[in-house]
């Protein structure tokens, strides 16, 4: 297996950081992202575009930037019953869950790029979970990719290395690792092209991106900017 990482990118804030963390980090870097019949099906048109304008504004950094890969994974959707699936309003579930949770999501997106990457030679899967302000999803938690790099490695009989680099830090110190791999024009691409809104509103940008505003992923990606902004001074997220 060569160093080469596949990156689990959907379009959001903490995958496209970790886009540009894998890589600084690796001689060779393909994504992979999934259509799993998301309500926010608009992440997927953003992918696309933060691919090509990643590609022109970062020439030297994504010059090792290879194959996107798109999978159809519709089955998630036929066989959860979610609010990021169906048409539900967001709430809390009897176990504590926020009912945007898909389970199994992680470990299903993390089999397949083991599965691409096998054929595609990856030893390196690279993933944004996180759980220090994560919405409490069992598939985020470091012990649960810990033991699927075993099972996966096991499964396969391959090396596999899963590397988590946001796990550990809140989403301001996300901004301030996206600001240290692309300065501030890394920041704004990420502003202006990811998603994050589970109601996948872009009709308002604000100075932290675009999205409803109230949506449990707009109000962590908010607070995260004006964490941010107020350590870098950064005047763009002053006003809220
Ligand atoms: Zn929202």
């Amino acid at each position: 297996m060569d160093e080469k990482a596949i990156v689990l990118f959907s379009g959001g804030q903490d995958s496209a950081t970790c886009l540009a963390w894998a890589l600084k980090e690796f001689p060779s870097v393909e994504t992979i992202g999934f259509d799993y019949g998301q309500n926010h099906s608009v992440e997927l048109e953003v992918r696309q575009v933060f691919l090509e304008n990643f590609r022109s504004s970062f020439p030297d950094l994504t010059k090792n930037l290879g194959e996107d890969h798109l999978v159809d994974l519709s089955v998630l959707g036929a066989i959860s019953d979610t609010a990021l699936t169906g048409e539900r309003e967001i709430e809390m579930n009897e176990a504590g869950l926020p009912n945007t949770f898909v389970p199994g999501r992680n470990l299903l997106f993390l089999t397949i790029a083991a599965a691409v990457g096998y054929r595609r030679n990856a030893k390196h899967l690279v993933g944004g979970m996180c759980e220090t302000d994560y919405s409490g999803y069992p598939d985020c938690r470091d012990d649960t990719l810990k033991s699927l790099q075993v099972t996966l490695g096991l499964g396969m009989d391959t090396r596999y290395v899963l590397h988590t680099p946001l796990m550990w830090i809140d989403k301001a110190k996300t901004w301030q690792l996206a600001n240290e791999m692309g300065g501030t024009e890394m920041v704004d691409l990420i502003i202006k092209d990811t998603h994050t809104c589970y109601r996948g509103d872009r009709s308002k940008l604000h100075p932290w991106g675009y999205g409803c505003g109230d949506c449990p992923a707009c109000e962590l990606r908010a607070s995260g900017w004006s964490v941010y902004a107020d350590g870098a001074s950064h005047q763009e997220g002053a006003g809220q």
